[in-house]
């Protein structure tokens, strides 16, 4: 849809939810990229995308950063960051052993579910992984136990699966799932195995939660929800399913470009919402496009307060240093 559209809809408000967009994460890895492009030689290399959305990846490559699918496009030596989905150490290794110039911007989160996954091989489980195969995120958390870890996406896969000892099983889940089937597939592992240890709740991230929960406030009041994000974001995805879930219409878009009349017609009221690898620059986009259709009140449900930060990782103030610079402050701190 776009601004210039003349025909008359019945829109008369929009309902943003709060929170929505970037999560401390994904800020602290679009930073990183940033923050390297001014304090590392050039060029920067980024593996994968940094974040699942390609408006974030344009602004990036525009100011310089060179993405990559694997570590082989990278020459050696050279500067390399790691996206905020994690990698599995067989990455890291290869790094090393190219003598490339390593900044990970894992998000800290993640880094949680590989410390836990680490710690559970150790202690000789069989590690079952809720998630979505092939998401970045998975296959780095995989790649810390080979041979040690099963992945099921569904409460109904738990019952195929094979351990060698039903005792000594232990679960995780990606960041990025839905908390409601979640559950559902904690219980089926619960229910098979009796004596399985797992994290004090879930893995699910804050970030996760939090618009999760202001999506199913805001798809109880609309008549359609419309969630941007990238299709190949997690997050985004789950938000569309929960509101789904509610019985509300709901669309993942991009940006402002995809939203479709026939979805708004008869409708009342929108809300808009974001995945946690949005720029806000793209919810304030899509508001602008429905306003441009009518007289539309907006206004925000906020069902939480975020204030989580994450610090920059050390080895990117090690290469500032031995650069003879300094980071600059990032956007937020004083
Ligand atoms: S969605 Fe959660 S786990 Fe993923 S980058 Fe954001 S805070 Fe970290």
């Amino acid at each position: 849809m776009t601004a210039s559209t003349k025909t008359p809809l019945p829109l008369s408000e929009i309902v943003l939810a709060g929170p929505r967009g970037f999560c401390a994460g994904v800020d602290r890895a679009i930073d990183i990229v940033e923050l390297a492009l001014q304090v590392c030689p050039a060029p920067v290399y980024v593996r994968k995308e940094i974040v699942h959305n390609r408006h974030v990846v344009e602004a990036l490559r525009a100011k310089g950063a060179h993405f990559v699918d694997e570590l082989s496009e990278v020459p050696d030596q050279a500067t390399v960051i790691f996206s905020a989905h994690g990698i599995s150490p067989a990455v890291r290794q290869e790094a090393q052993r190219r003598g490339l110039q390593v900044i990970d911007a894992t998000c800290p989160l993640v880094t949680k579910v590989h410390l836990e996954a680490v710690r559970y091989a150790r202690e000789g489980y069989t590690i079952i992984l809720i998630g979505h195969a092939d998401h970045d995120e998975v296959v780095g958390t995989m790649g810390e136990a080979p041979g040690r870890m099963l992945l099921v996406a569904r409460p109904d896969e738990v019952a195929r699966l094979e351990v060698p000892d039903p005792d000594k099983v232990a679960y995780l889940t990606q960041t990025t799932l839905s908390v409601d089937d979640t559950r559902e597939a904690i219980d089926a592992l619960r229910a098979r195995f009796p004596k399985i240890v797992g994290p004090a709740k879930d893995d699910i991230c804050y970030a996760t939660q939090n618009r999760q929960a202001a999506v199913k406030t805001v798809a109880a009041g609309v008549d359609v929800l419309l969630v941007i994000g990238a299709a190949n974001s997690s997050n985004a995805n789950r938000l569309v399913e929960v509101s789904k879930g509610m019985g509300t219409p709901s669309y993942l878009i991009n940006d402002r470009l995809d939203i479709r009349e026939e979805w708004l017609a008869g409708k009342r009221r929108v809300g808009v919402t974001a995945g946690a690898s949005t720029p806000e620059f793209l919810v304030t986009e899509v508001v602008e496009a429905l306003q441009a259709v009518g007289s539309v009140d907006v206004h925000e449900v906020h069902v939480v307060e975020e204030d989580v930060r994450f610090g920059l990782p050390r080895e990117l103030e090690d290469m500032a240093r031995s650069a003879g610079k300094i980071l600059p402050p990032r956007a937020g701190t004083q």
